[in-house]
């Protein structure tokens, strides 16, 4: 039996990742399950999975968790320090699919069991890309992509040499508002930007797929996970999202991996690889869709996509800067304290901040450290925010 652990298990990833474990529960043994509000949900799915202990993010839910879990076997704990010792029990897979930099300190913890980590949560590499892969290799633990693309890419790169990859393309579907024009974007609401054309997903990720801050987390992504440098990274909208990726060899010649928008089937791939197995996803019928549309990205529209190849030529732990700034100005949009436009001026704002100060750029990059620089950035989009508003 393998032990598995899924962190960030009641979200949208969290769930699909258990369905494909449940299909075959004589396979898996469950350590650990790690989850936020949803108390019912997480002791729900560790009764029935018989995990060995369920975890949820807020301290002061340990009772209500207990209760839930009364007359089982299985053990509770709260906090984010109990998420990040549960990363540290054994597992030979763990999936990490928290969402935010809260889910970096887990994944941490977990390479240095030198484990799988199957990574959802893109946030690890763009908040601190060279602190994870050297963590990774000092214990020899291997990351598997879970985020679409970068399964997709992942794919298409088997059995080629990296040193002849020409181009990187990845997919994005152009979000909510990919048809609206541009000039209505700024009144966009909450709900509008939380239903997404083609996937089912976590509100956060969808708003940031509507602002396509979610495609330049996935460019710098592709950059730290592929080692490619920035301007071998293209993004295409492509609407119908059945093409999620492309990689262009040197040759001429591009590999791109097709498949249904269900993420369970880059959650089973890295759950199988390197065995491709049967997965519960609908085949495609490509002469029932009879056309593939493909368009360059209209910067304008996303500036987000600016903001990145801003990011990747800084380095360091602008990443960390960018990411938590994108968080932060979320936070304010969900709470309607600013509106859809206003998140990339935000981010900009405290980019430019990041600019002007020497010790930051300069600063090693320690968990410490990204850690640090993701509480100041968040507290800069505050003063942002403050600032516009008086
Ligand atoms: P979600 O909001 O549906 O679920 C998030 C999970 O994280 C939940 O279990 C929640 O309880 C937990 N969580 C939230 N805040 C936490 C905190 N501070 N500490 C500990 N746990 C916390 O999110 P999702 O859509 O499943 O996305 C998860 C990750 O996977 C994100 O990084 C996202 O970018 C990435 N991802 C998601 C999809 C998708 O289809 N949903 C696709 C690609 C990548
Ligand atoms: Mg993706």
């Amino acid at each position: 039996m393998r032990k598995v652990s899924v962190f960030g298990a009641t979200g949208s990833i969290g769930q699909n990742t258990i369905d494909l474990i449940s299909r075959a529960p004589s396979e898996y043994d469950v350590v650990a399950l790690t989850g936020g509000a949803n108390i019912q949900r997480l002791a729900d799915d560790a009764r029935r999975l018989d995990a060995d202990i369920a975890v949820t993010a807020h301290e002061d839910r340990l009772d209500d968790l207990r209760s839930a879990l009364a007359g089982s076997d299985v053990e509770a704990a709260a906090g984010p320090r109990a998420i990040v010792e549960a990363a540290a029990r054994p597992a030979d897979w763990i999936m990490s699919a928290i969402v935010g930099s809260a889910g970096l300190a887990p994944g941490i913890e977990a390479l240095k069991q030198g484990t799988t980590l199957a990574l959802a949560n893109k946030e690890t590499l763009v908040c601190a890309g060279s602190l994870v892969l050297e963590t990774a290799k000092q214990h020899g633990a291997r990351l598997l992509p879970v985020d679409s693309e970068h399964s997709a890419v992942f794919q298409a790169l088997v059995g080629e040499d990296v040193e002849t990859v020409e181009r990187v393309i990845i997919t994005a579907s152009g979000g909510a508002f990919r048809d609206w024009p541009l000039k209505e974007l700024v009144n966009a609401t909450v709900e509008q930007a939380s239903s997404h054309p083609n996937w089912d997903m976590g509100q956060r990720i969808t708003i940031d797929s509507a602002s396509m801050f979610n495609k330049a987390l996935e460019v710098i992504e592709t950059k730290e996970y592929f080692g490619v440098e920035p301007d071998q990274i293209e993004v295409l909208v492509h609407p119908e999202s059945i093409v999620h990726a492309l990689v262009g060899y040197r040759d001429g010649a591009m590999m791109a991996h097709m498949g249904a928008p269900d993420m369970r089937h880059a959650i089973g791939y890295a759950l199988h690889w390197p065995e491709r197995r049967e997965l519960p996803i609908q085949r495609l019928d490509l002469a029932k869709l009879g056309q593939l549309r493909f368009n360059a990205p209209d910067l304008a529209r996303y500036p987000a996509l600016k903001l990145a190849r801003d990011v990747m030529a800084r380095g360091g732990l602008a990443g960390a800067v960018f990411n938590a700034a994108k968080e932060r100005a979320l936070d304010h949009f969900i709470a309607r304290r600013t509106g859809f436009l206003d998140m990339a001026d935000a981010v900009a704002a405290v980019l430019d901040r990041f600019d002007a100060s020497d010790s930051l750029i300069d600063a090693p990059m320690t968990l410490d450290n990204v850690q640090q620089t993701d509480h100041l950035a968040r507290q800069w989009v505050d003063d942002a925010v403050v600032e516009r508003a008086g």
